[in-house]
């Protein structure tokens, strides 16, 4: 089709006696305009009925008098064409001129900006329908199913005592995956989350199924980790007596987002999102998996039966959400060190106005990151299996960079560097965790349990460095030795030109262990930057 619509512009405007066009007259004169479309280039015709190029036919039929034509190319954005401009009879009885030749392109323009917009916004709504759609599937999909909220439903609820839920050594795998759903529930209760937003049970079940389900089964970032943030959590709120800072709704909004912090975490980490261009880091440039995770969280609360914030009122309930988006998009470690300085100032100032929205915003920033890495502060045992887990899935990452993406991982994600792990865990310890628990303690003394666990972590992780550091330092000395015992028999052997080489060759390699040696030392000594996320 090479338009879609003729505009008369005679009546009312110009001529109002003046003759009609009709549809028949523009489909019949169609040679001009065709002309100009598969060219691209404008056409001037001061005297249609001298010009062949013309149909006089349509004329005949309509009754309308042709005598000159100006027609445009109609370009979009991508110098496509997407249709054309005519203008008949310029209404002095002159050809158009070449003024009115750049005026018309100008106006050509504007058609195309406009054609363009149209075809985008149909485009847009069709994809924005066909994503409700996809919307629709996936809420119904991501849901719990009725039969799992009703088992739950069905199970007594156990005490907190009964989990230690209390206690900032709180271990979850002695716990199945129900009883971690029942263990939930029960810190929602000694909150007294129902009676405050107002939601049923059955609801408060079916969201915790969905969150539970909505993680995947990675090896680290799954449902296991998002409840142990929970809990943590939970323990600064009441055992470490953080209750106080802040609101009912700013307390289950913690917890929630402790809960969805990392939902459909895939195992690899924003700069993998960013190296393999993934769509999600197409749709955020900063802090990609955080604001998945943020969406995805919104989209279980619309699934139908998962609202647990359903019975607030509307003023409650965006400044609900808008702490849950806070909450979890801060646990993106790259604002925790944008934020550290100010949080470090607010704790030792004398006089800190916790009224004031952005001085609670920052602290329940820093609460997230010290919930989300305190698997740190854990006894040595159950550090150790974490610490193990969080490799596992990061030299999965790190072994999709080298074999697929064929780029070498960083030594955190390197496999072939796994003997360094209790080195990095120092330097994640020193870089990451013991500022903010070392701030947290000096805020609140109820915390110390948290900073005492961290210090205790780092002396076992230097411990294991070091030790490692003396084999490793043992196997140098040993090769070297034995070395020298070799080149000491074949000197034996050999004729005395001979000797001369050997003594010298033996000095090199003499010298070298040393710098090994040193090496090894200064390795020790130097703070790795390499960090570990937990
Ligand atoms: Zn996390």
């Amino acid at each position: 089709m090479i338009f879609s619509k003729a505009f008369d512009l005679h009546p009312g405007v110009v001529d109002k006696t003046g003759p009609k066009t009709s549809e028949t007259h523009w489909s019949m004169n169609t040679g001009i305009a065709a002309l100009v479309a598969g060219s691209g280039k404008a056409v001037n015709i001061p005297d249609a009925n001298a010009d062949s190029r013309f149909n006089p036919e349509a004329d005949v039929e309509s009754g309308f008098k042709t005598n000159s034509i100006l027609c445009m190319p109609i370009f979009d954005t991508q110098d496509k064409i997407v249709g054309v401009a005519q203008l008949l009879n310029k209404n002095n009885g002159k050809p158009f001129t070449e003024g009115d030749e750049n005026l018309f392109e100008a106006f050509a323009i504007f058609c195309g900006l406009g054609i363009h917009n149209v075809l985008m916004y149909e485009r847009a709504c069709k994809l924005l329908a066909k994503q409700t759609v996809a919307m629709e599937v996936l809420s119904y999909h991501a849901s719990a199913q009725p039969a799992e909220t009703d088992k739950i439903m069905s199970l007594e609820t156990p005490s907190a005592d009964h989990f230690k839920l209390y206690t900032f050594e709180f271990n979850d795998l002695e716990l199945t995956d129900d009883e971690t759903v029942l263990a939930s529930i029960r810190m929602m209760l000694e909150l007294d989350f129902l009676n405050a937003v107002h939601t049923k049970r059955e609801t408060l079940c079916r969201w915790l199924l969905s969150v539970k389900k909505n993680y995947r089964p990675v090896i680290y970032h799954n449902w296991r980790h998002a409840f142990n943030v929970a809990q943590s959590m939970f323990t600064m709120l009441t055992t470490g007596n953080m209750r106080k800072f802040f609101s009912d709704l700013e307390v289950f909004a913690l917890l929630v987002a402790c809960y969805c912090h990392d939902l459909d975490h895939r195992g690899t980490n924003n700069a993998f999102q960013t190296k393999t261009e993934s769509p999600l880091a197409q749709l955020y440039g900063t802090s990609t998996m955080e604001h998945h995770h943020f969406d995805h969280c919104i989209m279980i609360l619309n699934s139908e039966g998962n609202n647990i914030f359903e019975g607030l009122s509307s003023d409650d309930y965006r400044f609900t959400i808008k702490i849950l988006e806070h909450a979890i998009l801060s646990t993106d470690l790259a604002l925790y060190f944008q934020k550290r300085g100010s949080f470090e100032k607010m704790v030792h100032s004398n006089a800190v106005n916790w009224s004031q929205d952005s001085n609670r915003e920052l602290l329940r920033a820093m609460m997230m990151t010290a919930c989300d890495v305190a698997a740190i502060t854990k006894p040595w045992e159950i550090q150790r299996q974490v610490a193990e887990l969080v490799a596992s899935e990061f030299f999965e990452q790190g072994d999709m960079e080298r074999y697929q993406l064929h780029s070498e991982p960083i030594p955190m994600m390197d496999r072939k560097k796994k003997d360094e792990l209790p080195k990095m865990q120092v330097g994640f310890i020193d870089f990451i965790c013991m500022p903010v628990y070392k701030l947290f303690y000096d805020l609140e003394p109820c915390l110390k349990p948290l900073y005492d666990g961290c210090v205790d972590n780092k002396n076992n992780w230097q411990a294991l460095a070091d030790k490692s550091n003396e084999k490793e330092m043992k196997e140098l000395r040993t090769t070297s030795t034995n070395k020298d015992k070799n080149e000491a028999n074949n000197n034996k052997r050999n004729s005395a030109t001979h000797k001369v080489n050997e003594l010298i060759t033996s000095e090199r390699k003499i010298s070298e262990t040393k710098d090994l040696t040193s090496r090894a030392n200064n390795n020790r000594d130097k703070k790795s930057k390499t960090c570990c996320i937990l």
